[in-house]
């Protein structure tokens, strides 16, 4: 194993608010990474750098240890399995949360509740822990559609203000999850590498706590 940490960010919403809290804790990239196309960037540090990936790859590299630690939020955590992972440090960033959702004042009528996400192994577990028959729905993007369409009676997403269910004539239901980003990081690596992580991991929790 080399001495050398890799980190995987996610890319998208979350990245925006990873950085400055990365920056607090001493870590900048060396280049503008909004102004590249690359996917993986030195830093200031020079056994530090980055990898910006899609969010729902972040757990998936480090768990293999492609990647010694990530940046991921906790509904993407979730939905793949804690497996291999760490999850010293919450972030206490992109903060919302992962909910049922429907149509205003329908009642899921049918016996086996139709449900459509693309958080299909939370959707399961809910379901299935609230003696509730559901038959999940695998999507990948603009759930709201599903139960205008009737594709679906209810959804299960990530919820922040509800503009976008309210725009579509819905409303939050049940709450599942609180969600917030969480730092991960590879079993092994914590172990090998823990000379080198030690500092790291302490510098972002401080600077989690000034934030608060
Ligand atoms: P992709 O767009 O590549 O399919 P994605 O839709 O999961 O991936 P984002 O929409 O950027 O990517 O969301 C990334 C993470 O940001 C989510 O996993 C969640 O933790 C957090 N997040 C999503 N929506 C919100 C929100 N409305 N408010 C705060 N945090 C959010
Ligand atoms: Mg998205």
């Amino acid at each position: 194993m080399s001495k050398q940490l890799i980190l995987a960010l996610s890319k998208g919403r979350i990245l925006d608010e990873t950085l400055p809290l990365l920056a607090d804790a001493g870590i900048e990239p060396a280049e503008n990474l909004s102004k590249s196309r690359k996917l993986l960037f030195d830093t200031n540090l020079d056994d530090v750098k980055l990898v910006i990936i899609r969010a729902t790859d972040v757990p998936t590299y480090v768990q293999m240890g492609a990647a010694d630690l990530g940046v991921a939020g906790k509904d993407v955590l979730l939905e793949h399995g804690a497996e291999g992972l760490y999850e010293p440090l919450d972030l206490e960033i992109a903060k919302c949360k992962l909910m049922t959702a429907g149509i205003d004042g329908a009642k899921p009528a049918r016996a086996r509740r139709r449900v459509a996400t693309k958080f299909v192994n939370v959707a399961r577990r809910y379901y299935a822990e609230q003696g509730i028959q559901a038959e999940v729905i695998k999507l990948y993007g603009a759930m709201e559609l599903a139960p205008l369409m009737n594709l679906a009676d209810e959804i299960v997403d990530i919820v922040d203000t509800g503009n976008t269910l309210r725009a579509n004539g819905m409303s939050p239901r049940e709450l599942i999850a609180p969600i917030s980003t969480r730092l991960v990081v590879n079993k092994a690596a914590m172990t090998m590498k823990h000379q080198r992580l030690k500092p790291l991991l302490e510098r972002l929790a401080l600077a989690v706590e000034q934030r608060r």
